[in-house]
């Protein structure tokens, strides 16, 4: 499954909140074998299937190598967890001491359940041929395994921060000999409220350290934190938003609120929409259009938050595996969701953020595949629309031809009105203060990759 690295077109859109445009260039290492990588991980990328870093790999993994502070702009489905996992790996196998309990040499902080155990599993495959551990904490769950294998200690640790902190709390988790730091997913972390525990985590980890931090978008709030975390970090930014854009067929659907379910069966009737993301903007929504496809006879699941953990990882895995058809999810449930040969995305709720449109729609067209996005718009999104045709930067098709679709929608752009907007991003007040110089290392250890 090669990334299709050279089909990216020479300039990308910027995304929401930053309108200027982001030049790419192909300054990077474009092979496995060039990026002095250990043997047991080339080994374990091959096992995966990768024939060529994709272009944050290419960009991050050689200065990462060299111990630099990374932020990188880019989003999941780019190929970022290989990015920071392959030199976090090598870098752990060039002394690979035992694991000391309960004091983890990395840390990565990630917003949500479903991607901390992504990120969970992607160090267990690429680390395969290595004799390092890792673990995932998260809330949801019982936290007696996750004490217990960090009892028994690991190498990495990935963690969401509210669970990271209670176990900190009670001394099952000490930072102190952490050398690398991975924030990932900065904005939705900011998004979701973590600021506060992600400034004591931060605060807990010794100021000698690396430090990689990975967000979507780049707000003033995430630049903040961002300037007070790095120390003289990398920038790389790659723009998955256009290419994914470009890769997805993309349509809309103008119907009223009321015949959208009716809709969505009606739709659903083609088989060759095989494995399909429903996005709601509710969790009662997600609900509700769950329940209408089975009555309809679909196998259908919801993803959200007010699902226990289990139930979240049970739909997960039966749409992995295609006994679920239809998953309908919220955004914030699906942020990270990474599976394979999604079909087709369906906006059932238009988004009041572009932004979520563009990370919506790129659950499919994935790793090179194609997909296709249908958006279901009704008179009150019409607002929403604009401002997604505004950020991608072009008109969505509209399918005029489909017998639900609304003439008098369609016509009546100028009265939409712009539907509430949800609450802004929690701004960050200060910044962290600035760390000291110096490169991290293991006692004795020195800095990485010199001579
Ligand atoms: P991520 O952005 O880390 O969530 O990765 C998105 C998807 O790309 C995952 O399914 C990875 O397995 C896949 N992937 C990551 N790196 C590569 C690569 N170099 N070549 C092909 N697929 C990749």
């Amino acid at each position: 499954m090669a990334y299709a690295v050279l089909e990216h077109p020479p300039i990308c859109f910027g995304v929401a909140g930053n309108d200027e445009l982001i030049k790419k260039d192909t300054d990077y290492m474009t092979d496995f074998a060039g990026l002095d990588l250990a043997q047991p991980i080339l080994r374990a990328i091959a096992d995966e299937g990768y024939t060529t870093p994709t272009p944050i790999q290419g960009k991050s993994i050689p200065p990462l190598l060299d111990g630099r502070d990374l932020l990188g702009v880019a989003q999941t489905g780019t190929g970022k967890t290989a990015a920071f996992a392959l030199p976090i790996l090598d870098y752990l196998s060039e002394e690979p001491g035992k694991a000391v309990p309960n004091k983890p040499l990395a840390l990565i902080l990630a917003p949500t359940r479903e991607l901390a155990g992504q990120i969970n599993d992607s160090f267990r495959n690429y680390g395969r041929y290595l004799p390092l551990r890792s673990t995932v904490i998260f809330g949801g769950v019982s936290a007696r395994p996750q004490i217990q294998a960090m009892n028994r200690g690991v190498h990495v640790l990935v963690a969401t921060p509210g669970r990271l902190l209670d176990l900190m709390n009670q001394g099952q988790v000490r930072l102190d000999e952490v050398e690398i730091f991975v924030l990932d997913e900065a904005d939705r972390m900011l998004d979701m409220g973590f600021v506060r525990d992600v400034k004591k985590i931060i605060a807990a980890l010794p100021k000698e350290r690396q430090t990689l931090l990975f967000s979507a978008t780049m707000p003033k709030s995430v630049q903040s934190l961002a300037d007070g975390l790095l120390d003289d970090p990398v920038r790389v930014e790659v723009a998955p938003a256009a290419t994914t854009v470009e890769k997805v067929e993309q349509q809309v659907l103008f119907v009223p609120k009321d015949k959208k379910r009716a809709l969505l069966g009606e739709l659903l009737l083609d088989e060759d929409i095989a494995r399909v993301l429903i996005f709601t903007r509710t969790k009662h929504g997600a609900n509700r259009v769950a329940r209408h496809l089975h009555q309809c006879g679909i196998e259908a699941d919801a993803i959200h938050g007010n699902k226990t953990q289990n139930a979240r990882q049970r739909a997960l895995k039966g749409f992995r595996l295609g006994q679920v058809r239809a998953l309908v999810a919220t955004d914030i449930a699906a942020r990270g969701i990474d599976v394979d040969g999604v079909t087709h995305v369906i906006n059932f709720d238009l988004p009041n953020e572009p932004e979520s449109y563009v990370h919506r729609i790129g659950r499919t067209a994935r790793a090179g595949a194609n997909g296709m996005a249908i958006s279901f718009c009704d008179h009150d999104e019409r607002a929403y629309l604009r401002d997604i045709e505004k950020t991608i930067r072009q008109s969505v098709p509209v399918m005029e031809d489909h017998p639900y679709h609304a003439v008098e929608i369609a016509n009546d752009p100028g009265t939409a009105k712009r539907p509430q907007q949800q609450k802004k991003r929690q701004g960050q007040k200060q910044g962290q203060p600035r760390r000291n110089s110096g490169r991290w290392g293991r006692s004795g250890r020195g800095v990485r990759k010199a001579a």
